[in-house]
Formats: structure tokens, sequence, C-alpha cells
């Protein structure tokens, strides 16, 4: 059994209810561990320590605070094989996937704003003719909540707590109770790597009551969170009457188009990671794909032929493409999706079903699925799967496709396959979405600012962005004679 505890203070603790839940290995369906069901008195604690902490850590020097971010991300390099195996085994994500993406991402992330902390520079303004300058502070807020969920646990865990430490809060965090693991981890690696106790703390348990009582707590003052739209209001309805700063990353349900004259075969490789990646579990999947008439029916073709070939396999299994969805509920909601699209008349290309894997029969596997739609309206092409679920329709013009796209009540990102330079700004400028990739996706640089429109959130995180949002500016005006 692998059980867990909270990290507060720099120090590892059971729940002081004695509470605890069980945690499932998503390949087999079995429990394999305990969390803790942490109550409002643990978050309360993990509060002081950080309260305590503050002082200190906001007075630190930019370069002190930097060695330490980046001693954090060698040593996530150094652990990479055991966070990795971690991942993999909490999510049910592939092994090559986390060793590649997630791990190396969280320790880029550590390595990032450590160094971004060092260039962060506020603006002065001289007020010619009135004898006067005026200059910005910008000042950590003190103590901040981060709240991530499953998909991308240590990858969006660190993707805020990074930020919110390099530029001198300190945290009280709290992982989605489905992947607790690798942010377990973390405080041996935070503790290795000196951050002084009480900087960053670490609470497991349920949203409704540990990440509430985070929310609700009255002295943490900004909570960054990534996670479903309804929650994310959930949180904006909570913390609006305290005058929180909120940074809220929500759902998404992007588009992906595919015009005639595109690198097909990039698009077409590209197409299947968009789809598929993390079992199609990213917020940033592009699951509407609308492609141009007069490429649809070879694009159905051959996208229907590579898809068939991905290996729906056992995460530790090297040659998997697609590994086991997070949780039993959610393998549920996947398929109840796919049964509402086949009520609805839209037709099943290929995959709908579970897989049984010899050897974990239990686990929770679902087959990639392409379902064919006549229109953008129903529920299948609206409301956000978070699975190993696209849709595929035509269009004829651009008119249509920029329509189509911008038709849904998100506003993540969304993908154009085109040679066509006007069409790529056109699209750039009309697609109401936070992030456009053009001939690519996913390709990400950290300084640029990251987020959605819409119901896909509020604020934007990713380089100074991010670090804007973790102080609080203070404009200071000096006159002088
Ligand atoms: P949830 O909204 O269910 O949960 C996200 C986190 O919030 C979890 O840690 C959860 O804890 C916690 N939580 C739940 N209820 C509350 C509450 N009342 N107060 C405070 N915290 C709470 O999302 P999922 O974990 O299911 O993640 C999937 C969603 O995240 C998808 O909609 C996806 O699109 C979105 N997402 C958005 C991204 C973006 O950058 N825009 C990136 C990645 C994902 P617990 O798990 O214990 O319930």
């Amino acid at each position: 059994m692998q059980n867990i505890q909270n990290y507060i203070n720099g120090n590892f603790h059971n729940p002081i209810n004695n509470e605890w839940i069980d945690n499932y290995n998503p390949s087999n369906g079995a429990v394999y561990g305990q969390i803790p069901n942490s109550s409002k008195e643990d978050v309360e604690q993990a509060y002081q320590s950080a309260k305590s902490a503050f002082k200190q850590w906001s007075h630190t020097s930019f370069e002190e605070r930097s060695r330490i971010l980046i001693k954090i991300s060698e040593l996530l390099e150094a652990n990479l094989q055991r966070f990795a195996e971690a991942e993999s085994k909490d999510n049910g994500k592939p092994i090559s996937l986390a060793k590649s993406v997630d791990i190396p991402r969280a320790a880029s992330n550590f390595r990032f704003f450590g160094n971004a902390i060092t260039q962060f520079a506020s603006e002065s303004h001289e007020s010619v003719g009135q004898d006067a300058i005026n200059f910005t502070l910008r000042q950590p807020i003190g103590v901040v909540g981060c709240i991530s969920p499953w998909n991308l646990p240590l990858y969006l865990f660190t993707w805020k707590i990074a930020p919110a430490i390099a530029a001198g809060n300190c945290v009280v965090a709290k992982p989605s109770e489905v992947t607790p693991l690798t942010a377990y981890l973390l405080g041996e690696i935070c503790n290795e790597a000196g951050l002084p106790k009480g900087v960053l703390n670490i609470v497991q348990g349920l949203g409704t009551t540990t990440g509430q009582a985070i929310v609700e707590h009255p002295d943490i003052k900004a909570i960054s969170f990534t996670g479903g739209t309804a929650t994310g209001a959930h949180i904006a309805r909570t913390a609006a009457p305290m005058f929180k700063k909120l940074s809220l990353e929500l759902g998404g349900k992007n588009p992906n188009i595919i015009f005639a004259d595109c690198d097909y075969d990039k698009m077409l490789e590209t197409t299947v990671r968009s789809s598929f990646a993390n079992q199609g579990q990213i917020c940033l999947c592009g699951s509407r794909i609308f492609v141009e008439e007069s490429i649809y029916k070879k694009f159905k073709a051959d996208f229907v032929q590579k898809v068939k070939q991905l290996k729906v396999g056992h995460p530790s299994d090297e040659s998997t493409d697609i590994g086991a969805l997070v949780s039993k509920t959610h393998l549920e909601k996947v398929e109840l999706y796919v049964k509402i699209a086949e009520d609805e008349g839209a037709k099943i290309l290929c995959g709908g079903l579970e897989v049984t894997v010899n050897g974990y029969e239990n686990g929770y596997y679902f087959q990639p699925t392409i379902i064919e739609v006549q229109d953008n309206v129903c529920r299948i092409n609206q409301e956000e799967v978070f699975g190993p679920v696209v849709t595929i329709m035509s269009f004829k013009t651009d008119k249509e496709a920029l329509v189509l796209a911008n038709d849904v009540k998100y506003g993540l990102s969304a993908t154009v396959w085109t040679s066509n330079l006007n069409r790529t700004m056109q699209f750039s400028q009309k697609l109401q979405t936070g992030i456009v990739w053009v001939n690519t996706w996913m390709m990400r640089d950290l300084r640029t600012p990251f987020g959605g429109t819409k119901a896909s959130g509020v604020g934007r995180e990713g380089g100074f962005d991010a670090l804007r949002f973790f102080t609080e500016p203070k404009n200071v005006c000096i006159k002088y004679e």
C-alpha cells in the first residue's frame, strides 16, 4: 500500500481527523493506497505554517529564490523515472508520456520561474511637467491557494506553485484527490532542495471539503484554480464576497479546423495526437474537428485508419499509446457521452466501447473514438467530454468554419491547418479563444500568456502574467522640487 500524508511546515502529517480516502490504480481498478481526507483544521494548520514562513520568504533575495527553484527542477530531473512511474500509476497515463511530457514539464516550470523572477521588472512613469515620478511596487500577496486537476497532475500543480513562490508568496496547495501521489513526492524534493519550511504546504483531500476550505479561508487572498467550468463558477461565487484575486483555467471544447491547402501528412499525424494524447484528457485537445469539404472523405478514411492502429494498453507498457482513463466515474461519463451522441443520430466511425486489457480486466480502458456529426448544436459538440472522443464534420467556406468554431460556450484554444497567410491572420483575429495554433498543436513557450476566454476561464498564466497575478501592484508617486 502506498499511503501518503499532508506536507505542512516541511513535515509529513496524518490528517487531524485521522480520516482517509482510498486511492485507486486506474490500470487495474484496485485500491493501492490511502490519502488524507483533510478537513478545515488541516487547511488552517497549513495556512498558519505559510503565514509564519511569509515574513522571511517575501524578503529572501531573488537570487536565493531562483537558486532554490532551479535546484527543485534539477532534483525532479534526477528523479524522472520515479516520478514518471508514480504519475503513470496514479493517473493511468502511458509511462512514455509521463517521462517525456509530464515530469520534464514540471521540472521546466520550476526552472522557468526561477529564471523569470530575476528578470521581472516593474514600470516607472515620469510625470513630466508635474515634477513627479511614479513607480510600481510589485509585492507578494501573502498566502495564496493553488488547486489543480487530475489530467496533468504534477505539470499543472507546479505551473501554479512555481510562480507563486518565485514571487515571494507562501502556498497552501491541493492536488486532485484522484492523483495525489506526485504532489506528495514533491514535498520530499522541496526539503532536499532547501525550500524553507512553510513556503509550500500541500493538503490532500476532497475538492468539496479540503478545496472548499482553501477557497473559503478569509486570509488566503488569491486562488489559482485549474479544473472544470462548473467548479470554477462555484469558486468564483464563494470567493467574490471576500474580493479574492482569482485565476481560473477551465474547460474547453476546442476546434481543429483543417483546410485542403495544409501540409496533409503533418496535419494527420498531429491530429491523431491532438485528439487522443493523454487519452484525450487534456484541456487543449481538439475535440471538434472541422474539415474542408474537398478533402473530407479522404481525411475521414485516413484518420479512422490511423486511429484504429493506436494501441490501448497497460500504462507501464512502453508501446502503449492510450492508457487507462483516470477513474471509473470518468469512464462512465465518457461512455454516457458516446451513448448521447448515438441517441442524437451521430455515427460512430470507430471505437465507442470499453477495452479489456489482458491481466488488467478491472482497469478503466476505452477505445479511441471518432464520431461523425451532422451539425454543431448536438450535445457531443457542445459539452466537454474530456476523454478519447472526437467528432468530425465538413464545412464549405471559411466563413462557415469560423462560425462553427466559435459557436460554443468555451474559448480555450483552436488549431488551424492552412498554408494561406491571409486566412491564418483572419482566423487568428476572429477565433474567440485564448490560444490559436496554426499548423501545430500544443507547442508551448512558457513566456506566452496561457488561458481561455468565455467559459474557459478568467486571467492568464505563464510568463510575467503569472508573476503579475501572484503580486499586488502598488503605485508610488513621488513629488520632487
Ligand atoms: P474539477 O473541477 O472537478 O477539480 C479540479 C480541482 O478542484 C481538484 O483538485 C478538485 O478536487 C478541486 N475542487 C473540486 N471542487 C472544489 C471546490 N468546491 N472548491 C475548491 N476546489 C474544488 O476538475 P477535474 O479535476 O475533473 O479536471 C478536469 C477539468 O479541468 C476539465 O474540465 C478540464 O477541461 C479542466 N482543465 C482545464 C485546463 C486549463 O488550463 N484551462 C487544464 C487542465 C484541465 P477533487 O479532485 O478532490 O474533487
